[in-house]
C-alpha cells in the first residue's frame, strides 16, 4: 500500500542536505527574463544606496550612522541618542508587526527582492561565478573534473575576487558603525589602528564564508524570518506558486511532443522540463507546493514563462498567486483582505513617520536631589526644593535662551547662577535649579508640578516633577 504522505516526503528534509546528511551543492542556472531584469535594477539601486550612503553628510553629520559603542545614531542626518531608546523599541515593535502583516498578505517578497543576503549573492557574487566558471552545466563539469591549470586558474581567480568584494562590503558595513571619516583615517594608517584592521578582517572572513560557501543555507537554516514563514503564510497569502490544476490536469505533467494535441490528451501544461528547478537558488522544486526554502525570487517564474513561450502555451504557469486562487482557478484580484492589510500597513508607516517627526528636540530630565527634603525661607512665606537637571540637545541648532517655567502652579524657578541656560547643538548639560512656591499653594502633602522648558517664548518640552514640604505649616 502506498504511504498517503509519500507525496509530502520532501518536506521531511531540506533540499540541500542529502540522506547521508551531506550538503548538496546548488548550481542554479543563470536566470533571464522580465522579473530577473527588474530585480537587477532594484538591486543596482539598493547596492548603490548602501555603498554611497556612508559618504553622504548633512550639516557635517553622516546620513546614517549606527555607532552602538559610542551610542551615536543618525537617521536621515538626524542624531538620535540613548535617551531615544523607547523610540527604538516602538520602531522595532512596529517593524515586527509590519513584517508579519506584510508576509501574511504578500508572502516572502522581502527575501527575494530586498534582503542584502539575496542581493549580494544573486547580483554580485553569482554573476562573477557565471563570468569565470560559466553557467550551471559548466560549473558542474568544472567541480567534477580533476584539478588542472584551468580549474586552479578559475577557482583562484573567483576566490580572490570574492575576498576583495567581501573586504569592500566589510568596509562599508564598518562605515555605518564607526563613521566613514574615522574608517578612512584608520584604513590609511592600518598599523596604528590594529583593532579596526582586525575587525575588517573578521567581517571579511564572515562575508567570504557566507557568500562563497554557506550561501542559500542562510535563508534555509539560519534566517529566523524564513523559519517564521510556516506560521505566517496561509491559503490566502500571495506567494510564488505553481498552478498545479493547469500544470497537471487529469493525466499529469508530461514531456513535450511536437504537433501533439495536448489539450485533448488530458496532459497538463507542465512539460516536465525541470527548468524551474534548475534555476532555483535554494534547490527546490516549486511544483511540490509552497516550501520554507522558497525565497520568492521569481527565477522559476521567468524560467517557466520562457518555456511556455517556446512551446506556445500560455505563460504564468508559475506566478504570484495564493493557494486559494490556484485551487479555485481564479486570477489575481486585489481582494478586500489585501486592501485591509495594505491600509493597516499604510497606517503603520504613517505611525513610524509620526514617531520620528514628533520627537522632542530637547530631552529634559528633572529630579529632586536625593537627601534634600525642602527648606523654608526666613520670613516663612515660601518653600524651596532643589533639583538636578540634565538636558540633551538632540538637534543641530543652538538653544541660547533656555528657561524653566512653572506651568501648573504659581512660583519661581531659578538656576544656581540665576541665568538662562545656553545649550549648544548636540550638547549634554547638567546642573542644579530651585523651585520656590508661596506657602498659600502648599496643602500639606506632596505636589506634582508641571514644568515647561522654554527657548524664549517657545515651549519645547514639558516635564512633571514632585515637590515636598512640611505636613503642617504655620
Ligand atoms: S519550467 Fe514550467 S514547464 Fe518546465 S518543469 Fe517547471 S513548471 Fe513545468
Ligand atoms: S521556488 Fe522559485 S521563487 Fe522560490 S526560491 Fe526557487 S526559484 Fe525562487
Amino acid at each position: 500500500m502506498n504511504d498517503p504522505d509519500e507525496g509530502e516526503a520532501f518536506r521531511d528534509s531540506i533540499g540541500t542536505i542529502n540522506k547521508a546528511g551531506d550538503r548538496v551543492w546548488v548550481y542554479p542556472k543563470m536566470p533571464v527574463g522580465f522579473f530577473y531584469t527588474l530585480r537587477k535594477w532594484i538591486s543596482f539601486v539598493l547596492v548603490t544606496f548602501l555603498f554611497v550612503m556612508p559618504f553622504v553628510y548633512i550639516n557635517g553629520r553622516q546620513l546614517f550612522l549606527f555607532n552602538v559603542l559610542e551610542r551615536k545614531f543618525h537617521f536621515f542626518g538626524t542624531p538620535f541618542w540613548a535617551q531615544d531608546f523607547h523610540l527604538l523599541v516602538i520602531m522595532i515593535l512596529l517593524g515586527v508587526v509590519f513584517v508579519g502583516l506584510f508576509t501574511v498578505a504578500f508572502g516572502r517578497v522581502f527575501c527575494g527582492w530586498i534582503c542584502p543576503q539575496t542581493i549580494f549573492l544573486e547580483f554580485i557574487f553569482r554573476p562573477i561565478e557565471y563570468w569565470i566558471e560559466g553557467d550551471r552545466g559548466a560549473q558542474i563539469r568544472l567541480d567534477k573534473q580533476e584539478w588542472n591549470f584551468e580549474k586552479i586558474r578559475k577557482k583562484v581567480t573567483k576566490w580572490f575576487l570574492f575576498f576583495i568584494i567581501s573586504f569592500l562590503i566589510s568596509n562599508i558595513f564598518l562605515a555605518y558603525f564607526i563613521g566613514s571619516d574615522i574608517l578612512i583615517d584608520h584604513v590609511l594608517a592600518p598599523l596604528e589602528n590594529i583593532k579596526t584592521l582586525l575587525s575588517l578582517l573578521i567581517f571579511t572572513m564572515v562575508f567570504y564564508f557566507v557568500f562563497a560557501w554557506f550561501r542559500e543555507q542562510v535563508c534555509v537554516i539560519a534566517c529566523p524570518y524564513g523559519r517564521l514563514q510556516g506560521v505566517l503564510l496561509d491559503q490566502h497569502s500571495l506567494v510564488v506558486a505553481y498552478d498545479y490544476k493547469r500544470g497537471e490536469k487529469e493525466v499529469g505533467r508530461a514531456k513535450f511532443k511536437k504537433n501533439e494535441d495536448r489539450e485533448s490528451s488530458g496532459k497538463g501544461d507542465c512539460i516536465d522540463c525541470h527548468q524551474c528547478v534548475n534555476v532555483c537558488p535554494t534547490g527546490i522544486d516549486i511544483r511540490n507546493g509552497t516550501q520554507l526554502e522558497c525565497v520568492n525570487c521569481t527565477a522559476c517564474m521567468d524560467a517557466c514563462d520562457e518555456i511556455m513561450e517556446a512551446v506556445k502555451l500560455p505563460k504564468k504557469l508559475i506566478r504570484h498567486a495564493s493557494e486559494d486562487q490556484i485551487q479555485k482557478e481564479e486570477s489575481f484580484r486585489f481582494t478586500s483582505r489585501l486592501k485591509g492589510y495594505t491600509v493597516i500597513l499604510g497606517i503603520f508607516i504613517l505611525g513610524f513617520i509620526f514617531i520620528i517627526t514628533s520627537r522632542s528636540e530637547i530631552e529634559a530630565t528633572l529630579l529632586r536631589i536625593p537627601g534634600q527634603l525642602y527648606s523654608i525661607s526666613k520670613d516663612k512665606n515660601t518653600i524651596q526644593n532643589v533639583y538636578a537637571y540634565k538636558f540633551v540637545n538632540k538637534t543641530t541648532a543652538d538653544f541660547n535662551n533656555i528657561e524653566l517655567k512653572l506651568i501648573s502652579h504659581q512660583g519661581h524657578i531659578y538656576t544656581a547662577n540665576h541665568q538662562s541656560i545656553a545649550l549648544k547643538k548636540e550638547e549634554i548639560q547638567d546642573g542644579t535649579f530651585f523651585i520656590e512656591l508661596d506657602k498659600k499653594q502648599w496643602k500639606g502633602k506632596k505636589l506634582t508640578l508641571k514644568i515647561g522648558l522654554y527657548n524664549g517664548e517657545n515651549l519645547i518640552e514639558s516635564v512633571n516633577t514632585q515637590f515636598l514640604g512640611p505636613r503642617t505649616y504655620q
